[in-house]
């Protein structure tokens, strides 16, 4: 690999290195060497980046537009994205190990969102309220909550950002991004088309660093109104408890276990390839991954062969060939989790019948790489069915009727997404009631959309993104009085309804 790249932080409109002159690297995961290196932040660089945020929330240009122009600015974005595609997908590959297949596609995509809710910022209106008041005139207005502090993981970081930023902005709200420190360089050449759109210094900024000292202290700074936040459970449950002590809003999109249920009447053509999306694809590295697959006992041995024929034929090695199906892992720390949960699934028990290792395919050289990796004979009380692996690790349950089906499948901490695969209309309409999950796919999965909402049920989190309430966890309700009266009445009696 060529020359080491250098990044920098980006706060009012200036690019900048860290206020203690640290750096960190980011390492490409197909052949495990640094490609880039980025600025250690610490809670010095979160003030700034926070006093920045708040000036330009408070002064200057970004107050006073009207939201149709905010609209247009996030249009503009949008285009500039989408002008930038391959560049950003090449980027995201680099620092993530992401497969150019997914990323061309997701690029393709992602201008979707700021076309989206740049549309959006001019249709959020309040309303005139009907008050049970003698001459008084009642109405609320929306209003932006200030400075959001946007946290997000390293699986998807553009998408991720984008799905914050995009609703952030067009309510009118100023940015604080800190990526992932596992993958940060897609923001900082993102944050270069914010700036050539044309929105103001200091309404988005990014800092670069560990959670420990940005994360933290861009969640406890007094300044920050909002935590939109996405990422593991444990750090999830740290962020909500520090931003409790300020009164903060919080959003929470966090990890899953999701269900993905096989009925002996679907199509299993269809549900093979669902299956395999759902598990192998982005290498495992997602939240709403179907890790439990549960398919029906008088099907399970047929279905558990083409699956794995199916998944055996994958082609796994170069991220940046249009032709690789299956990535590397992005971190040193994932692949060893993931190689600990396979060593643990075999010791409870669980027959691996595919994978189970580190890949050592030559196309694969050395990066950091897994099989995929099926066990069957899972139990639902199992940790490899009851923990987030977040790898190319599918657990096989089965299960004898639709009761049993629901039951496992809510048997879990998470709800995050389940995906049900049937032809019986019956049955499709009795599991999206009964499945306790943000997202019920039926004949499909993986699918999603900036008009459709997203987010978790119990321990995956809290709050929506995308779609049209998305932009109400950036706002606030101002409720407006306004008294007709010629004269204020008598300041010690209350009045009622019916009294003049
Ligand atoms: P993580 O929780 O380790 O890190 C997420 C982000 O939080 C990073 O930017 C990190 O630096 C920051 N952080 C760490 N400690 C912090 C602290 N004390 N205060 C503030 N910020 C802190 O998660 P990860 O390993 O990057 O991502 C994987 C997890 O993300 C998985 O559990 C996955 O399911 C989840 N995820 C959820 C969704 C969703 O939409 N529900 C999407 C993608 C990933």
């Amino acid at each position: 690999m060529g020359e080491i790249k250098t990044y920098r932080m980006y706060i009012e409109g200036k690019s900048c290195e860290s206020a203690s002159g640290q750096w960190f690297e980011s390492y490409y995961p197909y052949t495990g060497k640094v490609w880039a290196r980025f600025p250690r932040g610490n809670a010095e660089d979160v003030d700034r980046a926070v006093n920045a945020a708040q000036k330009a929330f408070t002064q200057g240009e970004w107050p006073r537009l009207h939201a149709s122009q905010r609209g247009a600015l996030l249009r503009r974005l949008g285009d500039l994205v989408a002008e930038n595609a391959q560049a950003l997908a090449e980027t995201e590959v680099q620092d993530n190990g992401k497969l150019i297949a997914e990323m061309s596609a997701q690029l393709r995509y992602i201008p979707q969102w700021y076309y989206y809710f740049g549309g959006l910022a001019d249709k959020i209106e309040g309303a005139v309220i009907p008050i049970d008041k003698p001459e008084t005139f009642n109405y609320t207005r929306y209003e932006p909550l200030g400075v959001v502090a946007a946290i997000t993981a390293w699986n998807s970081p553009l998408l991720l950002a984008t799905w914050k930023l995009a609703p952030a902005l067009a309510a009118g709200n100023t940015v604080v991004l800190k990526p992932s420190e596992f993958t940060s360089a897609s923001a900082l050449e993102f944050v270069k088309l914010v700036e050539q759109a044309g929105f103001p210094p200091g309404v988005v900024n990014v800092i670069t660093g560990f959670g420990a000292e940005v994360g933290d202290a861009l969640v406890s700074h007094p300044d920050v109104a909002k935590v939109a936040f996405t990422g593991g459970e444990m750090t999830g449950q740290k962020v909500y408890e520090t931003a409790a002590r300020g009164m903060k809003r919080v959003s929470l999109e966090l990890g899953g276990k999701s269900p993905n249920i096989v009925f002996d009447d679907a199509n299993l053509d269809n549900a093979v390839k669902g299956a395999v999306s759902g598990i192998f694809a982005a290498t495992g590295q997602t939240c709403i991954a179907g890790s439990r697959l549960l398919v029906q006992e008088s099907i399970h041995n047929e279905f558990v062969d083409r699956l794995v024929s199916f998944a055996k034929a994958a082609r796994m090695g170069d991220p940046s060939s249009l032709e690789t199906q299956v990535g590397p892992v992005t971190t040193v720390p994932q692949m060893e989790k993931i190689l600990g949960y396979i060593d643990i699934a075999k010791g409870e028990g669980a027959e691996c019948i595919l994978g189970g290792g580190r890949a050592t395919r030559p196309e694969c050289g050395d990066g950091w790489f897994v099989e995929p990796t099926v066990f069957t004979g899972v139990r639902n009380d199992m940790r490899i069915a009851q923990e987030e692996v977040f790898g190319p690790v599918l657990s096989v349950i089965p299960f004898r009727d639709e009761e049993e089906a629901v039951e496992i499948g809510n048997d879990i901490v998470y709800g995050l997404a389940a995906g049900v695969w049937t032809q019986s209309i019956r049955r499709a309409l009795t599991m999206t009631d009964r499945l306790r999950a943000g997202t019920i796919w039926v004949n499909t999965y993986r699918a999603v959309s900036y008009m459709s909402p997203f987010g978790g049920y119990k321990r995956s989190g809290l709050g929506r993104e995308n779609g049209q309430e998305a932009i109400y966890d950036f706002l606030q309700t101002k409720c407006v009085w306004i008294s007709t009266a010629e004269d204020t009445p008598n300041p010690f009696i209350m009045r009622l309804p019916g009294d003049d």
